[in-house]
Order: structure tokens, then sequence, then C-alpha cells
């Protein structure tokens, strides 16, 4: 990696010190190696930073950013570091800014439906507060207990309960962003419509912190269905099951979500659990509607139509679920920790129609690379996690590799079919090359401007998304 950056010196931390205090600037040996890493097991990509900062106002983390800018040194934004593509992982050192201590909900209006949040607020805190008051905080990665709102805006997280409602960028209203160069600005506006300028706050939704880090967020509240059921239609082929999505969006029957996940994901995570569900011994898969409704006779007609269009399209059984079903969905991942913390999820994106065409393709690649994966999915939003499991045992840099050779393969598979290589993880540093090498010339070119444009000196999250080199 070339060392294009300052080291950080004692100069610097001086600075730093005198911005923050002394017990928010940290050195230690501790905390240079919790930062590290983020939800990352494989220590290859593992990076200490030099000094850990903790700001608690937009205006310290501008003035950091005025520092890191005259001492040329990298900076790395972090808010709950729980993303799966390494982006909290400080690839040229340097400063790691902890967001932790911006964690109030400045403002709760539940007249108006909208909450000002600061980066630091937990997404599981907001969906709280929102339910206390009858309204939905309709952002719900699965991670919500353990994920911060900025770090959903900084990643455009999606997760269950996009089918309906969308990721989280279609979740916020506006955003205060100090940008990389430590100007203090606001984007976007409470607005239901704007066709004044350019959309700011989208750019920055998704920009995984090369383009800013954002301090506040204004997010919309919704009312809350206070009917619901959960419906598991139970099938006995990968195939049949892909193809109900589609179906259910066109009969419009308006799911809240509609996730997907296989026996093998069922197997694992049913064991790690230590929790009997039924069909998973016979081999079977699952897919788990959400349909939320304002009114019980609404709620009742969408079951009897859902069940139907199962049943018509391969379905063996359909039960509606209880909580259990949403806690098998939701720890997966914690499920696939346990067989090795060096475990890879993938996270590409396809057109619906289009879903059959790729997961039919992974028996294959399973079989060339060797590996051996567990498939679960939003697959009401095309949203494909194959999570390939390092049962083998193999060495950081080995799995490494196998991955990057997989990723070579699976990727132009996802492309030719109109797909992208991640639908609400990121690139971070993980699929940095990846992201060149699949991502149209003129597309990366518009991309790479605008990061110059910005970020002059190239501090802001450097070697994530794009690489300057
Ligand atoms: C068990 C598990 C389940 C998950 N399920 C889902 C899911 O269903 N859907 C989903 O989308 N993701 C999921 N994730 C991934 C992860 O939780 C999300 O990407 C989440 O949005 C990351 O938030 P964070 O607060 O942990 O951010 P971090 O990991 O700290 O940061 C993520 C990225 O954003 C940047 N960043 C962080 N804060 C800021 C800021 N304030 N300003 C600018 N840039 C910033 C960082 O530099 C990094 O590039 C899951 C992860 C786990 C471990």
């Amino acid at each position: 990696m070339a060392a294009k950056f300052n080291p950080v010196t004692e100069a610097l931390l001086d600075d730093l010190r005198n911005v923050l205090g002394e017990k928010h600037v940290k050195t230690d040996e501790e905390n240079l190696e919790k930062y590290q890493t983020d939800e990352e097991g494989n220590s290859y990509y593992f990076r200490k930073p030099e000094v850990v900062v903790f700001p608690g106002t937009t205006e310290e983390v501008a003035a950091v950013v005025k520092l890191a800018n005259q001492y040329l040194v990298p900076i790395t934004p972090r808010s709950a570091g729980s993303g799966v593509a390494c982006g909290a992982i400080p690839v040229y050192h340097g400063i790691v800014m902890e967001l932790e201590r911006m964690n109030k909900i400045l403002t709760f209006d539940a007249d108006n439906m909208y909450a000002v949040c600061q980066t630091g607020v937990f997404t599981g805190q907001l969906q709280e507060e929102a339910r206390k008051h009858n309204l939905l905080y309709a952002g719900d990665p699965s991670s919500s207990e353990s994920c911060q709102i900025g770090g959903n805006v900084a990643n455009n997280a999606g997760g269950n309960k996009a089918v309906k409602y969308g990721t989280t960028r279609h979740q916020i209203y506006s955003l205060k962003v100090v940008t990389p160069t430590g100007d203090i600005v606001t984007v976007g506006a409470r607005l239901q419509k704007c066709s004044t300028g350019l959309c700011l706050e989208q750019l920055m939704a998704g920009s995984e912190g090369i383009l800013g880090i954002i301090t506040e967020v204004t997010v919309k509240l919704r009312p809350l269905p206070p009917y619901n059921f959960n419906m598991v239609c139970v099938f006995n082929t990968d195939e049949a099951a892909f193809a109900l999505p589609n179906k259910i969006l066109k009969a419009g029957i308006d799911p809240t979500s509609i996730e997907f996940m296989d026996n093998e994901a069922l197997v694992m995570t049913s064991k790690f659990l230590d929790m009997t569900m039924p069909h998973v011994a016979d081999g079977c898969d699952y897919v788990i509607v959400t349909v939320e409704a304002f009114n019980q006779d609404d709620l009742d007609g969408k079951m009897e139509q859902l069940c139907d269009l199962a049943e018509d399209n391969g379905s063996i059984d359909e039960f509606e679920a209880d909580k259990r079903i949403w806690k098998l969905r939701k720890q997966f991942a914690e499920a696939a920790r346990d067989v090795d913390k060096m475990f890879q999820t993938e996270d590409f994106v396809v057109p619906l129609d289009k879903i059959p065409d790729i997961t039919r393709q992974i028996p294959e690649l399973r079989e060339k690379y060797g590996l051996y994966c567990v498939t679960v999915a939003h697959i009401g939003d095309g949203n494909i996690h194959v999570l390939p499991l390092n049962k083998q045992g193999f060495s950081p840099e080995e799995w490494f590799e196998k991955i990057k050779a997989f990723h070579a393969d699976l990727f132009p598979r996802v492309y030719a079919l109109g797909g992208k290589m991640s639908g609400e993880h990121g690139i971070g540093f993980k699929k940095v090359q990846e992201f060149a090498k699949c991502t149209p010339d003129g597309e990366y070119k518009m991309i790479k401007a605008i990061k110059k444009a910005l970020d002059p000196n190239n501090i802001m999250n450097p070697g994530k998304l794009i690489d300057m080199d």
C-alpha cells in the first residue's frame, strides 16, 4: 500500500487533545487493537489506527477533520462497527473517529412524524422510541440492536422491511454533514417533495464515509400498522421458493418483507438456537412473508390470498409463525460465526425475475471453489446473502485468496444478469478491487471526480469504495 499520508505525530496528538480533551484521544494498545477491525473476523484485513478520537459535537468533528487536512493524516469514521465490508477498518492507519458519544435523539415530533438523531443513536433505540408513540421507524437491518443511524445512512442499510418501505435512504429528510475539508453543512430538508438543486442527502446516503462525516440525521416516521402476520411458506425446492416473491408483489399483497432461508441455513441456525422448527429435518426451505394492515379484515383477506398463491406455486405447507421465526432469521450470522469467525457474507442483488438464474449457478460455484455455503436472502428485494463458511479451517490468507477467486467468478455472472455486487452492505475495503473491475468506466470516473472535488487531500476514509491510486 502506498505511504502517501503522514504518520500521526506528537504535535497532532497535542492539537487533538486541545480540541477534544485528553480523555477523548486514545493511543493505548487496547484501543488500537480494538479498532483494527469492525465486524470482520479475518485478520488478513486488520489494520491498526494510530489514534482513536471520540468527538462529542459536530463542531469537534469539524475541528478534527481540519487537523487531518493540515497534517495530511487519514480519518476513518466509525459508528457501531457492525459493517461487514471492512468499511470502518483504517486501511491507511491514521485516525479512527468513533462517534458513539453523539448518541441523543435531539427532537422527536410525534405529531409531525419526524425525529432528529445524532449519528450514534442505535437503530433499535429509535425503533423503540417510535413504537412508544404508535409510530414506525421503517429502517430495519437485522443488526438493529447493534448498529447506529449514522452507519445505516453511510451504508444505505437495507434489511427486513425494504420491500415495503425502501432502504435507509428512503427514511431520511436531511443530514448534517462535516465535509472532507471540515465545513459543516446541512443537506436536504423536511419536505415531501423538492426540485431545488442537487439531491445531496441522497449522494451522502451509501457513500460509506468517503464524502464526509454525518453527524445528525432527520428521519421520517410513519404510522405503525396495528395488525400483522408472519407466514412461513415451506418449499422442497429452491427453484419454487425463488419464483414466489415476484408473484406476491404482482398480486398486490403489499408485503412488508419477504425473506428466504435455505435448508442449510435453517439447520445451522436452529441448531445454534436449540430450536425445533417444522419441516427443517425434511430438507425444506422457508419463505417468510410479513404483511401489515390497519384493519383485521384487510389482513385476513391478504393472508388467505397469500396461502392460495403459495400453494398454487408449489408450497407444501404454510404456517403462521410466532416471534421465533424472526429470531431464527436475525440470528443466522451469529450461527455462522459459531462455525468459524471467518465467514464471508455475499450481498449481491439482481432483478427479481433473475433470482432463479443466479441462484441456479451457486451449486456449481460451490463445487468449483470447494466452499461450504448457506443462503439467506431479502428475497423480496432480490438481495441474496450466500455465506461461504470456513468449515475446512483455512488460514486467513488462504481464505482471502479463496474468496477473491470466488468473487472473480461470481460477480461477472451477477452483472451479466443486470445485478450489482452489493444490495446493502456496501463495497468497503473488502470489494474495492472487484468494484473497480465490474463498474462501467463512465460511472467509475464520475465517482472518482466527485470524491476528488470534495476531498482534495483524499483523507476521508481512503481505500474504501474506490481507491484513488
Ligand atoms: C448480525 C448482522 C446482521 C446484519 N444485518 C444487516 C441487514 O439486515 N441489512 C444491512 O443493510 N446490513 C446489515 N448488517 C451490516 C451492518 O449492520 C450495517 O451495514 C450497518 O448499517 C452498519 O452500521 P454501523 O453503525 O455498525 O456502521 P459502521 O460499521 O461503524 O460503519 C459502516 C460504514 O459507514 C462509515 N460510517 C460510519 N458512521 C459514519 C458517519 N457518521 N458518517 C460517515 N460515514 C460513517 C464507516 O466508515 C463504514 O464505512 C448486519 C451486520 C451484522 C453483524
